[in-house]
């Protein structure tokens, strides 16, 4: 992963804007760049456009879409910016939150309406940090329908898809413009092409066991459950470029994969109810927090694990999950009728638990948090037949990246933009602070949609502008 000097560039062909990574961010920035009219290319390593986006759950936020007005959900951009602040306590490009929180709604109304991605609004519950509905997803919640959607849309628009491309180095002058790629395809044969403008869509380093060693030693143990071609190139390539990076530290974890299965629980689980106990039976911290910063907590149980404890209520509520579809069928989920039995199974101390339950049923009457500063509602306390699933604590992707501008456009450590570099989605710096703690959920897409399409969108706007 290099930059060659511009003068050995020998392309075989040219484009005006050239995109790497063929995931949602990619593939965002290729429909927008496309709309110009210009030229466009994306290159992809794998054999076909998956990436993180089709492992995820597929739930983008999005602030005054037409789905919510019709749902009557009065959201704005300011209030989004809000709730994003208030996670990643203010730790953030402002910039970049005001205007990923102003262009979320558009964003989802574009999807929908320009391209027939079949967004609906998620309702029923509202995720940890968002004060309103406001995260739409596809019909079966999965980031496989989010791709196979976008993938037909970047088809049907006939912009040029290569596969098998492993982009290795970049070409720049002295000023850091970009004027081309070589990439390598399975046969290890390189190819060149030159381009007039660059995205790096290829996503962080979640996939480089070195870099987060290094830059997240607290997750470092945690289960990878991300996309391993993820290796951190566009860092690498960014930071020979001049380029800033930031909030190196930040990542989304994940306290709900099933341990053995490598399936994710998703977190209505725990905001509509349910606890996680440890191998001993006893809760060991505020769980509603959110899933990404209550992965560590997972880990630092004994054999750093825990079981996600719930109810039939909420196994109804999960049924809408493709992922949690796949944990029962995999048999990864417990149930019982009683407390005796569920506890049996799970090898959980049954007197520990009963006294837990008590004490949730007792603090929610009360209205007193916990000790961890949860609160419970009595219509929400957990009752039999009772469910189980074992989890783990899971880095999913990382955060930190490239600092870029409002329009997505990498900047140097004097916050200058570089002459024809954009970054989008996991490639670029998150909006989540400087750890996991900030990540409020829908981050991940929010800055692979919108900050993809805004990338598109101006680098094609400045190539129009000469
Ligand atoms: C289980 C799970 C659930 C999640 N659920 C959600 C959710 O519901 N909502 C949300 O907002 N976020 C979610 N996320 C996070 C979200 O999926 C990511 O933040 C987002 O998909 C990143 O998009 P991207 O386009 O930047 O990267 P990716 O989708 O990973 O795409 C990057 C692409 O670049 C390619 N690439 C890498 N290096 C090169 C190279 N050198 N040459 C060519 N190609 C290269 C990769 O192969 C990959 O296809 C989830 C993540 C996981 C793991």
């Amino acid at each position: 992963m290099s930059i060659l000097p511009a003068e050995q560039m020998n392309a075989s062909m040219d484009v005006d804007i050239l995109i790497i990574g063929a995931g949602g961010c990619g593939l965002c920035a290729a429909l927008a760049a496309s709309e110009s009219g210009l030229e466009v290319a994306v290159l992809e390593r794998d054999s076909s456009a998956l990436g993180t986006t089709s492992m995820s759950t597929g739930l983008i936020p999005g602030a005054g879409s037409e789905l919510q007005r019709a749902a009557d959900i009065n959201d704005s951009a300011q209030t989004f910016a809000a709730d994003i602040n208030k996670k990643a306590a203010f730790n953030t490009n402002q910039n970049v939150v005001d205007k990923l929180a102003a262009e979320s709604g558009c964003t989802i109304d574009w999807l929908v309406n320009q391209y027939q991605i079949p967004l609906t609004l998620v309702t029923g519950f509202t995720y940890p940090g968002h004060s309103v509905l406001r995260m739409h997803g596809m019909p079966g919640r999965s980031g496989q329908e989010l791709m196979g959607a976008l993938s037909q849309a970047v088809e049907d628009q006939q912009i040029p898809l290569v596969t098998d491309a492993l982009v290795t180095d970049l070409y720049a002058d002295d000023d850091k413009r970009v004027y081309g790629v070589r990439y390598k395809d399975p046969d290890g044969e390189f190819e060149v092409i030159g381009c007039r403008t660059l995205i790096l869509a290829c996503c962080g380093f979640a996939g480089n066991q070195d870099m987060v060693n290094e830059y997240i030693p607290e997750i470092s143990k945690g289960e990878f459950f991300g996309h391993p071609g993820n290796k951190g190139d566009a860092i690498r390539w960014g930071l020979s470029l001049g380029a800033k990076t930031a909030d190196m530290h930040a990542y989304q974890g994940h306290a709900g994969l099933a341990k053995g299965y490598g399936i994710p629980i998703l977190w209505p689980i725990i905001m509509e109810g349910g606890i996680q106990l440890n191998k001993h039976g006893q809760r060991f911290s505020n769980e509603s927090l959110g899933y990404s910063e209550q992965a560590v907590n997972v880990l630092q149980q004994p054999d750093a694990e825990a079981w996600t404890f719930y109810d039939e209520r909420l196994h109804e509520l999960m049924l809408d999950f493709t992922d949690y579809q796949h944990a029962l069928e995999a048999g990864a989920i417990f149930q019982a009728d009683t407390l005796e039995e569920i506890c049996a199974q799970c090898k959980l101390d049954t007197d520990q638990v009963n006294k837990t339950l008590n004490e949730l049923a007792q603090l929610a009457e009360s209205g007193k948090e916990d000790e961890y500063g949860r609160q419970f509602s009595p219509d929400k306390l957990l009752q039999a037949p009772y469910r189980a699933v074992k989890v783990t604590g899971a880095l999913f992707h990382t955060q930190g990246g490239l600092e870029v501008d409002e329009h997505a456009r990498v900047v140097n450590d004097d916050e200058q933009p570089l002459p024809n570099l954009y970054a989008g989605g996991g490639a670029a710096r998150g909006i989540s602070g400087s750890g996991a703690d900030g990540y409020i959920a829908g981050n991940g897409l929010l800055t692979a949609t919108t900050l993809g399409r805004i990338a598109g969108q101006h680098a094609a706007q400045s190539i129009k502008q000469g």
